[in-house]
């Protein structure tokens, strides 16, 4: 239904009177899906022999990592598409679920948003012509190779090829895992030399692959001589660690990491089911050590298109310390189109958010444009026009309001 509202000679504007979106109803929050912390403690390792001190060491969870087939079916039901995917990934972006992410997948149930993160399936192998190996054009805005230099005063360093496990619509595929067409061969003294000679640097994220998977002396060799660089004021990591690897977030990288603030970790999580009692204590480790923490996620079909599921997510991460801070449109990256959700379904979502729970828990929704454009935010539209006198906006409800311009000054 619509109205259609008059206003003081404007031209008619098409208004939404229907009520605010079903799902802001007033049950109690508890009830969203996937919304309590669990543990899956050893899983379908139960019966294997791991000792509770193996299974804590992230030495033990990496050398453990499911990367087989056969892995795989000795504790799930695989459909034909998984199974024709998983013997196909060895030549694009490999396979590795570590024990403690692993045991968050239903045994069964294909459609389980977490075996469809992680699990390669057929469709990776189809071709769209709007897909791309490298979507955001880091590649060409390299200046040395693995420092991306794309916006004024900050940089993407890409300090590894490797992961804990790999994310099935990875961006960086093309390089991630060593399994692809492409190598990562970091150049780390011409990047620190670049990083010096430009000024204009304030900002370095460290990312790759994931920087956490280094030892901690490796980690702080290469942090501690970005903090040497005078005007580079702020570092930032991204990881997945904190998710696929919680048993990585020990005291003692803490403390590393806190002797070199303003540092900030945003971590990668896409469904409130990665959120465990034992992500719950790495991520609270790091907010203890004065980390802040901001969340990125991928918008994927099948695994968070539905409103339910981002708000769970979304009150999981404050609960955590985690302030949601982007959602992303899935790069065009190719052989995604299985899990691409539509453009209309984020904006569905973050109206679903704006207004009806807390702003903090409102990520910002942005397409990285194609072809290295940049991240661009996308909204729903709530200015419904502007002109030299008024702005008409509408809220949450749907309701429109005017707001007037300031008077010209007096002289
Ligand atoms: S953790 Fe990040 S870099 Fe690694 S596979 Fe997943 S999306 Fe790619």
């Amino acid at each position: 239904m619509s109205d259609t509202l008059l206003l003081n000679g404007l031209a008619p504007i098409e208004t939404r009177s229907e009520q605010p979106h079903s799902l802001s109803g007033p049950r109690p929050a508890a009830d969203l899906p996937e919304k309590a912390f669990t543990s899956p403690g050893f899983g379908y390792w139960e019966n294997s022999g791991v000792t509770q001190d193996q299974w804590d060491s992230s030495t033990w969870q990496l050398k453990n990592r499911v990367t087989t087939l056969a892995q795989l079916e000795q504790h799930l039901v695989l459909s034909e598409e998984e199974r024709a995917g998983v013997l196909l990934s060895g030549n694009k972006l490999a396979m590795a679920i570590t024990p403690h992410y692993f045991n968050l997948i239903h045994p069964t149930d294909p459609g389980c948003p977490i075996r469809r993160q992680v699990i390669p399936r057929i469709e990776e192998t189809w071709e769209d012509p709007s897909e791309m190996a490298d979507p955001c054009g880091e590649d060409s805005h390299m200046p040395v190779p693995g420092l991306v230099h794309r916006y004024p005063d900050r940089v993407l360093f890409l300090v590894t090829d490797r992961c804990a496990a790999y994310c099935r619509y990875c961006t960086r595929s093309r390089v991630v895992s060593g399994a692809g067409e492409q190598e990562l061969h970091t150049e780390f003294e011409a990047a620190f030399r670049y990083l010096e000679s430009h000024p204009e640097i304030r900002d370095v994220l460290l990312s790759g692959g994931d920087p956490l998977l280094f030892s901690d002396a490796k980690l702080e060799g290469i942090i501690s001589r970005l903090r040497a660089i005078p005007h580079i004021e702020f570092i930032r990591i991204g990881s997945r660690v904190p998710i696929f690897l919680p048993q990585r977030i020990t005291p003692a990288l803490c403390q590393m990491l806190q002797k070199y603030h303003p540092l900030f970790i945003s971590i990668h999580t896409n469904h409130p089911r990665e959120l465990t009692t034992e992500v719950r204590a790495g991520l609270e480790r790091l907010a203890n050590h004065g980390v802040p923490l901001g969340n990125q996620s991928v918008l994927l079909r099948g695994v968070n298109d539905e409103p339910d599921i981002m708000k769970s997510l979304v009150h999981k991460l404050l609960m955590c310390r985690v302030r949601p801070y982007y959602l992303y449109q899935c790069d065009l990256i190719q052989g995604s189109s299985h899990l691409r959700a539509s453009v209309h379904k984020g904006i569905e979502i973050i109206e679903s958010l704006r207004g009806h729970t807390t702003g903090y828990a409102v990520p910002q929704f942005v397409i990285d444009a194609p072809g290295g454009g940049g991240k661009v935010p996308v909204n729903p539209d709530y200015v419904l026009m502007r002109d030299e006198q008024r702005t008409l906006i509408r809220n949450y409800e749907g309701k429109v309001f005017e707001y007037p311009e300031p008077p010209p000054p007096l002289h």
